[in-house]
């Protein structure tokens, strides 16, 4: 018997989420791109050990402030919350006890789902700071993202809460994927956060080149859209927009390969894109609707 399913990961800004998900990656996270009608969720990775698989997702402004008013946001995060098996709630432990998730989410009640806290940066506590944590948080598990400490255990604890079920995606799928897709995934992302809603649903990217010996790390990557209006639209006047994109881009994949990139960012155009199997599949999605989630 296998078991299966969704860990949705939130926390505040700073909490440790990146370095958590990035120490998961460096251990045994596949890296998978997400669907195209899930265009603002963000897949992270596949964890598949032994008979247990998790989906991590992440809840990209969930408890971040700045999103607050970014109602289409607000939802998506609600939405994956909702979507979850468990969830992940990790806190800085270095600013004290945190709120129950339902009060920094600003939901009515907490998630019908178990919801483990996680208290990081325990590296940075003291031994009397860490009992009085322990006595006010005896469900908490105790990490550091930064060193590890604790996350096995916090994964294990993970896994046994996860239902009964077959894996979600084949083995065989996760095991073929890699960085590579993150940061074509990635770079979609950040497109589409620059992008608002003009033509979200008509960008796709593909990483043509990927060269993890040199450094800085030599990545091409081409976003392509359907139509010549809307490549006007991504690279903006004189460039500019592709450029911000670009450069955003580069941030958040260095943050995901630990290692300084130089992107090579280009936009094509690549009429009906979307109506087309071999694109889709060419572009890491799964074209079988209802296959997965
Ligand atoms: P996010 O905003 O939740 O994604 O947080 P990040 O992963 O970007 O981490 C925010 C800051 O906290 C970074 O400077 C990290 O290096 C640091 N950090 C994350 N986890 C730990 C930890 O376990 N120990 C220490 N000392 N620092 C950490
Ligand atoms: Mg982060």
């Amino acid at each position: 018997m296998t078991r299966s399913g969704i860990v949705t990961v939130v926390g505040k800004p700073n909490a440790g989420k990146s370095t958590l998900l990035n120490r998961i990656v460096g251990q045994k996270l596949s890296i998978i791109s997400a669907k195209p009608q899930s265009t603002r969720d963000r897949i992270l990775g596949i964890h598949t050990a032994g008979d247990i698989q998790m989906v991590v997702l992440d809840t990209p402004g969930l408890l971040a402030p700045r999103y607050e008013l970014q109602r289409v946001m607000r939802s998506t995060a609600l939405k994956a919350l909702a979507d979850a098996d468990v969830v992940v709630y990790l806190a800085d432990a270095t600013t004290g006890t945190p709120e129950p998730l339902h009060e920094a989410a600003q939901i009515e009640r907490a998630p019908n789902v178990p919801v483990i806290l996680a208290l990081n940066k325990m590296d940075l506590v003291g031994d009397t700071a860490r009992a009085s944590l322990a006595l006010g948080n005896p469900e908490a598990r105790f990490i550091s993202a930064a060193t590890g400490d604790g996350v096995d255990a916090l994964l294990s604890d993970v896994g046994s809460r996860l239902p009964d079920s077959p894996f979600l995606f084949p083995e065989a799928d996760v095991a073929t994927q890699s960085v590579r897709f993150f940061a074509a995934e990635l770079v979609r992302e950040t497109a589409l956060e620059q992008l608002e809603d003009e033509v979200p649903y008509s960008v796709a990217c593909d990483i043509e080149e990927f060269r993890e010996t040199r450094s800085p790390v030599y990545i091409r990557a081409v976003i392509y859209v359907e139509r010549d209006s809307q490549k006007a639209i991504l690279i903006g006047q004189a460039g500019a927009r592709i450029r911000e994109i670009g450069r955003a881009s580069r941030v958040k994949i260095e943050e995901l390969i630990g290692a300084p990139v130089y992107l090579d960012l280009w936009v094509k155009v690549l009429a009906n894109w979307r109506r087309n199997e071999r694109s889709m599949k060419r572009f890491g999605y799964r074209t079988t609707e209802g296959s997965d989630r």
